[in-house]
């Protein structure tokens, strides 16, 4: 389908937002973004993008700036959290050479796809905040504004709590995993080389990386626990709760928890991924689509890769709605495999069982020692799928 002048509006200025309206544009659409907040500024964290995130990327033109505001990891270490040494080190540049996995500051990723997408014309209009979104014929937008937006394609990038994922599928009932999840960026004094670190403890994690040339280390603090808070990255929390939390650690990560000031404090809740991504021309995408917990570090990535999908099926089908089922059928078998493997993941760092515990940790040691290869290929699933090859 020629995609020129097909107005299509994106709710959402979040990476899978931006992404979309890029590849979109690029197919020769009219594309607007509309973004609630009033400044496109991001919570100061990390993120990781595997292969496959960074391979939609690069086929936006974005290789060279991508690789400018991030690094590359190097290898991945399991660690004890109060034991001296390493559980397990993968390295990715000895048994991984041809993918690239990095790290990356979220504003800077951020910051590099709204600067591309106002360098190609796209209008991103802030302090649009969409109420509800009606997918009747043309599909509408009603904000809170009390304003009315049509268009051709309206498409849901807008996030957890998203409008058009609540038109499209009612209201979902997410659980609290008995997870808490804080996370805070702090100057890289102690020299954390380009690795990702997770210290494993009954019931805890933390994961450590670095940021910006070096200079910040990202952290990730897991805690399981009873009582819950909310899914939003507005609320921070004392630091002294993160450090009284993993205050039997040892030194390294201590001295990276010292450093803490004002981190946000996020529950981590399981959604299912949701049944209907599109009806008539209204669609969704990234966590509006499929919100998943971050023990994959695949909720950006595979909002990037819905974002190149759904512009490589509009341009080839005969119709939008029988694009949007071809997108559908492309996506959700893989972003429901991801998920799962994310709602699988975290229970293997926070082992209680000291026995248990450490049998689980000589397997990894044997594992690193003996298949090194076998254990970093185990999800060339995920980091080795490349939509734009058609995968
Ligand atoms: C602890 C943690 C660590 C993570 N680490 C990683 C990682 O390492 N790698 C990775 O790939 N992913 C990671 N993720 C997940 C990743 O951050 C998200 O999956 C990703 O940002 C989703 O992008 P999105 O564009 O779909 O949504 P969002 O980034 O949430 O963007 C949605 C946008 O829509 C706007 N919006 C919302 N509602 C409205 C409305 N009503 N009207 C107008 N605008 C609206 C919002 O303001 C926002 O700008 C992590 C998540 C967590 C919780």
């Amino acid at each position: 389908m020629q995609l020129n002048g097909i107005k299509i509006v994106i709710v959402g200025a979040g990476i899978g937002g931006l992404a979309a309206a890029l590849a979109l544009k690029a197919r020769g659409a009219d594309v607007s973004v509309l973004e609630q907040a009033e400044a496109i500024t991001e919570v100061g964290a990390g993120i990781q993008v595997s292969p496959n995130g960074a391979a939609v990327l690069t086929a936006l033109g974005l290789q060279k700036e991508f690789e400018a505001a991030s690094i590359r990891c190097r290898a991945v270490v399991l660690a004890d959290y109060n034991r001296r040494g390493e559980v397990l080190r993968l390295d990715l540049m000895r048994h991984a050479h041809d993918l690239r996995f990095a790290f990356v500051h979220r504003a800077d990723m951020i910051d590099l796809l709204a600067d591309a997408v106002r360098q190609a014309g796209i209008n991103i209009r802030l302090l649009q905040k969409v109420d509800s979104v009606e997918p009747g014929s043309p599909p509408t937008l009603r904000m809170t504004s009390g304003a009315r937006i049509s268009a051709d394609l309206i498409v849901g990038a807008d996030g957890l709590h998203s409008p058009a994922r609540k038109a499209l599928n009612g209201s979902s009932n997410p659980f609290f995993t008995g997870q808490v999840a804080w996370r805070a960026t702090v100057p890289n004094d102690i020299g954390l080389a380009d690795e990702a670190r997770v210290f494993m403890a009954p019931g805890r994690h933390l994961v450590c990386y670095p940021l910006r040339n070096g200079s910040l280390v990202n952290l990730v603090a897991v805690q399981e626990r009873r009582d819950w808070a909310a899914e939003s990255w507005s609320h921070s929390d004392d630091a002294d709760n993160l450090r009284a939390a993993f205050s039997d650690f040892s030194d390294l990560p201590m001295s990276l928890l010292g450093r803490v000031v004002d981190p946000g404090l996020w529950g981590l809740f399981r959604h299912p991924v949701a049944s209907c991504w599109h009806k008539g021309r209204v669609t969704i995408l990234g966590d509006a689509a499929h919100p998943t917990l971050p023990f994959m570090a695949q909720g950006a990535n595979m909002a990037l890769e819905d974002a190149w999908v759904l512009a490589e099926e509009l341009a080839r089908a005969p119709g939008i709605e029988i694009a949007l089922d071809a997108y559908q059928n492309r996506r959700r078998p893989r972003v429901e495999r991801v998920v799962a493997a994310a709602n699988g993941n975290a229970w293997k760092y926070h082992l209680r069982s000291g026995p248990v515990r450490a049998a689980a940790h000589m397997a990894l040691r044997l594992g690193g020692m003996v298949a090194p290869v076998r254990m970093v290929r185990q999800f060339d699933w995920i980091y080795r799928h490349d939509v734009t090859r058609g995968d």
